[in-house]
């Protein structure tokens, strides 16, 4: 299984390039970001960090001492703004105040004991800002692997993430990239509807192997 892995990953690096730099460059913009895009997508949560960046609040000191109601308004493109700018300054003020266990499997659980920040959002933290080896699941990751046969649709988060842990080696670069380009297959080509023809992954797959026509000829 870990050949395998590593071949859908080659495949995919391949026909996508390095998409690393996709949360952001520093560890409070990353932390931040990992929270605004919960249910919605990048390209909004993008809009919010900007409208922070440029009044130069991108940084958990600088939300945590603000109202809710002005931050509300800054990230309003994120969508459930109200909610997100209570979560958000709750976050910043607990991350800069509270002294963050050293071991990561302690730091994980500190960060899910957080309100708003789920099994998802703790793992994006951890490897994107932190540079812990923790394999980030999310919905696109389930829809992937489950149409390749390789896991149930309704498989757990945590058991999901395990298999993924047991089979490839804690290397956070691989991580970080592998989440990146799974979240962009799942946006081209392992869409809803999938487009297996535009798939580079068709010849792996399950799902495109029982549904011929859907694949190339
Ligand atoms: S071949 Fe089709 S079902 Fe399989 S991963 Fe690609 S788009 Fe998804």
């Amino acid at each position: 299984m870990t050949k395998f892995l590593h071949k859908v990953y080659r495949i995919l690096l391949e026909e996508y390039g390095y998409r690393h730099k996709w949360y952001g460059d520093t560890k409070d913009e990353i932390i931040i970001g990992a929270i605004l895009t919960q249910n919605t997508n990048w390209l909004n949560v993008e809009k919010a960090l900007a409208n922070l960046r440029v009044l130069n609040l991108l940084s958990l000191p600088s939300i945590a001492k603000m109202k809710p109601e002005k931050l509300a308004f800054l990230i309003r493109p994120s969508g459930y703004h109200n909610q997100k700018a209570k979560r958000l300054i709750y976050i910043a003020n607990s991350l800069t105040t509270d002294i963050l266990p050293d071991k990561p499997v302690y730091l994980r659980e500190y960060l899910l004991s957080l309100k708003g920040i789920g099994p998802e959002t703790a793992d994006c933290i951890m490897l994107y800002a932190y540079g812990f080896p923790y394999f980030v699941i999310d919905t696109y990751t389930t829809r992937i692997f489950s149409r390749m046969g390789l896991c149930s649709d309704i498989v757990s988060y945590q058991q999901l993430q395990s298999w993924f842990m047991q089979y490839l080696e804690p290397d956070i670069k691989v991580y970080s990239e592998y989440h990146a380009l799974l979240i962009n297959l799942a946006k081209t080509a392992c869409l809803k509807t999938p487009k297996c023809k535009e798939c580079p992954l068709q010849e792996l797959c399950m799902y495109a192997i029982n549904n011929p026509v859907e694949a190339k000829q």
